[in-house]
C-alpha cells in the first residue's frame, strides 16, 4: 500500500458540487487500496473575499488577526470535503495546519514552515482514514495562528510529502499541466509533459502561479516528484522532477 499526497487548489473546490467530485476521485484513488493525505486551499476566491472583508472593517489589519482570518478559508474546504467523503462512505478526518502540524515562525502572513510534527496525521492514517489537511497554514511554537504567503498550500502539499517520505506529490488545478506560458491568456501555449524543477523554478519564479515557487524548492531539494495536472479530467499532466 502507498501513501499519495494530493493537493486541490481553490479552483477545484470552487462549489459544493466541485467538492463532491473531487470527493470521488480521492475516493477512486483509495480503492486502489492507497492511503491518502489531501491538502486543499480555500474555495474559489474565499481568500480574496476575506481580505476584503478584512479592509472594510480597518485601514490596517494586525496581521495576526489577518492570518487567522485568513486561515478559515482552508479549514472551511477541509472540513467540507471531509463531509463529503464520509457521505460516500470514506473514513476521513479535517485538520487545520495546526492539528497536522505544521510549525512555522512567527512571520505574519508569510511564515515559513520550521518543522512539521507528523505524528498526528500517522495516527489517523494507521486508522484508515483519508486525511485532509487545511493548506496555506501553520502555528508557531506560542500556539499563535500564522499563513504561508498567497499560493502556499503547494508548499503544505510537498512539505508533507517531504516529512511523510512520499516521493510522489499530486497537484490538482484547473489546467492540464504547466504550459510554456499561462494557457488562460495565450492560447497557443504548448503543454509540457516533463520538465526539470530548474525549468519549474525559472517559470515560477517568472510569475507562473500554477505552483508556488518554495513549494518547487522543497520538492527539488527532497527530490519529490511532482505531478501537476487537471481536477477536471483524467488527462496525464506534467512531471516536474
Ligand atoms: P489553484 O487554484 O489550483 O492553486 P492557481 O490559480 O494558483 O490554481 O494556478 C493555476 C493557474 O496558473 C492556471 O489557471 C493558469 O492561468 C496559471 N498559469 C500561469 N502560468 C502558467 C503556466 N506556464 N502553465 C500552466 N498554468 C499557468
Ligand atoms: N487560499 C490561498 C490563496 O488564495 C492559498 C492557496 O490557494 O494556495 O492564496
Ligand atoms: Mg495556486
Amino acid at each position: 500500500m502507498s501513501l499519495i499526497v494530493q493537493k486541490y487548489g481553490g479552483s477545484s473546490l470552487s462549489s459544493p458540487e466541485r467538492i463532491k467530485e473531487v470527493a470521488r476521485r480521492i475516493a477512486r484513488t483509495r480503492k486502489k487500496g492507497n492511503k491518502v493525505v489531501v491538502v486543499v486551499s480555500a474555495m474559489g476566491d474565499t481568500t480574496d473575499e476575506l481580505l476584503k472583508l478584512a479592509s472594510q472593517v480597518s485601514l490596517n489589519p494586525p496581521k495576526r488577526e489577518l492570518d487567522l482570518l485568513l486561515s478559515s478559508g482552508e479549514i472551511i474546504s477541509s472540513a467540507l470535503l471531509s463531509m463529503a467523503l464520509h457521505s460516500l462512505g470514506e473514513k476521513a478526518v479535517a485538520l487545520n495546519g495546526s492539528q497536522g502540524g505544521i510549525i512555522t515562525n512567527e512571520v505574519h502572513t508569510r511564515a515559513r514552515i520550521q518543522r512539521i510534527e507528523v505524528e498526528r496525521i500517522l495516527k489517523e492514517l494507521e486508522k484508515d482514514k483519508i486525511v485532509v489537511v487545511a493548506g496555506f497554514q501553520g502555528v508557531t511554537s506560542e500556539n499563535v495562528i500564522t499563513t504561508l504567503g498567497r499560493g502556499g498550500s503547494d508548499l503544505t502539499a510537498v512539505a508533507l510529502a517531504a516529512a511523510l517520505k512520499v516521493k510522489l506529490c499530486e497537484i490538482y488545478t484547473d489546467v492540464e499541466g504547466v504550459y510554456t506560458a499561462d494557457p488562460q491568456i495565450v492560447p497557443e501555449a504548448r503543454k509540457l509533459r516533463r520538465i526539470s524543477y530548474e525549468e519549474m523554478l525559472e517559470l515560477a519564479s517568472s510569475g507562473a502561479k500554477v505552483i508556488h515557487l518554495r513549494a518547487v524548492e522543497v520538492a527539488q531539494k527532497y527530490k519529490i516528484k511532482l505531478h501537476i495536472r487537471s481536477s477536471f479530467s483524467e488527462k496525464e499532466g506534467t512531471i516536474v522532477e
